[in-house]
């Protein structure tokens, strides 16, 4: 099987690095991809939203299954093309991919659907959203932009006049240009978040071992907010009976309602949740494998993924008899350039790679990297998600970090806490 990965972050080395492994898989190529990718397969220089391209090169190099990695292909509709092309893609089409571009459909759906979520309005008309506001008790309320915004169009705000600025900022200053010409103003939650995600045919909902990030910048969960700064798995805030009333109360209906409207959801399912005292709410969805969680994933993750991805995107999960794990957890250490979630300098050499590589159970991912000459350097925020697997998660992490110290280069950091909440070490 040939195969191309879309995508240049560490999900998309992880993603490269497990498909290797598979006796089914004969030639991997990753576009644009990074350093790491470059080990493990052959990276081809077309842009992860340059669809067309994309679909030429599957075609005259008789890719048989194209994976797609981040979020802003499969909104843009990549699948919808390359199935129009006759060729077998992994991941949603653009109508299902909605439920991670637009929350506003999502929410629609959840609600439609009777499916807990924060209760919440839509409003694009910011007089409306300000007399909703004042209208209301003084609560804590969370104000979303519509579309992708990278993370950065929620603003949770702890009074009316938060909730006010926020309004102002997405509808009239336009700060996310047109992902924020909706809002959605909800309920703010209170609970611990969990993330559960799926691989799901269409049909059938494959769940997957449940991983943790670490959003925050800093250690204790403080600072800015990243893109992950590091994640375990599993998590065991998601015991097998939330799990249960999770797949039978949330995945179900959703991955239902998909497919009752005409637009069934095959991909990656990806909730985002909060477990609240009445129980598991959905705060969003993705539709793609989260980063970092997909690296300790997929690193404990036994069952042929080639196979796996490919029955997912033809329709036949439920020939599958279910997946192996690694019984052993595995936690993994993101390393971030100087100044990362803010500006950073590029282009410093790394070093120790090899000598961390040597570690058993250990996998270096590369997500922030490219090659000058023969040396890596970094070329992006998060730069390499340092992964390992260890007899308890108190062993992973620390074989996680022996690895990292082995790793650096100018101004290179990292959180020293991440799984301290798993093994209940330092619990803030
Ligand atoms: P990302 O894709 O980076 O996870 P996003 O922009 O899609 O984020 P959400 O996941 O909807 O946004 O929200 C980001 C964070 O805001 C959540 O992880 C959660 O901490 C907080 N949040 C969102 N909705 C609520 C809510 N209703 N109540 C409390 N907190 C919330």
């Amino acid at each position: 099987m040939k195969i191309l990965v879309v995508g240049s972050g560490g999900r998309e080395h992880a993603l490269v690095w497990k498909l290797r492994q598979s006796s089914q898989v004969t030639h991997i190529w990753c576009a644009p991809g990074n350093a790491g990718t470059a080990i493990d397969a052959e990276n081809v220089a077309i842009a992860a939203d340059d669809v067309s391209r994309l679909a030429r090169f599957a075609r005259e190099n008789s890719v048989d299954l194209t994976v797609v990695g981040p979020e802003a292909p499969l909104v843009a509709g990549i699948v919808d093309e390359f199935r129009r092309q006759g060729l077998a893609i992994f991941g949603p089409t653009a109508a299902a991919a909605r439920l991670e571009g637009s929350k506003v459909f999502t929410k629609k759906l959840l609600r439609r659907a009777s499916i807990p979520t924060a209760d919440f309005a839509v409003f694009s008309r910011a007089d409306e959203a300000l007399q909703y506001i004042d209208g209301g008790d003084e609560q804590p309320l969370v104000v979303k932009a519509d579309g992708l915004a990278s993370g950065k169009g929620v603003f949770v705000c702890a009074n009316r006049a938060e909730a006010r600025a926020a309004v102002r900022s997405v509808l009239q200053e336009r700060a996310f240009g047109e992902a924020g010409s909706q809002i959605v103003i909800e309920e703010c939650l209170v609970g611990e978040e969990a993330s559960v995600l799926a691989i799901v045919d269409g049909d059938t909902i494959v769940p997957l071992d449940v991983a943790q990030d670490h959003k925050r910048a800093h250690d204790g969960d403080r600072g800015p907010n990243t893109g992950g700064m590091g994640a375990y798995c599993p998590a065991p805030v998601v015991t097998s009976a939330i799990m249960d009333d999770i797949v039978r109360r949330i995945l179900i209906p959703t991955v239902h309602t998909l497919k009752v409207d005409g637009t069934p959801f095959s991909g990656v399912l990806y909730a985002g949740l909060m477990l609240t005292s009445s129980g598991p709410k959905v705060l969003e969805y993705n539709v793609r494998f989260g980063d970092p969680e997909a690296q300790p994933v997929l690193m404990r993750l036994q069952t042929d993924l080639a196979q796996l991805l490919l029955l997912a995107a033809t329709g036949r999960l439920s020939e599958l008899e279910g997946l192996d794990w690694d019984p052993r957890p595995a936690v993994c250490v993101v390393m971030a350039s100087e100044g990362y979630p803010g500006d950073y300098a590029k282009g410093h050499v790394i070093s120790g790679l090899e000598s961390a590589a040597q570690l058993v159970d250990v996998k270096v991912f590369h997500a922030g990297t490219a090659l000058k000459g023969s040396d890596v350097v970094n070329s992006g925020g998060r730069v390499l998600g340092v992964t390992a697997i260890g007899s308890d998660i108190a062993d992973a992490k620390r074989r996680a970090y022996e690895a990292a110290d082995r790793i650096s280069w100018q101004g290179g950091w990292c959180r020293r806490d991440i799984s301290d909440k798993a093994a209940g070490i330092n619990v803030s």
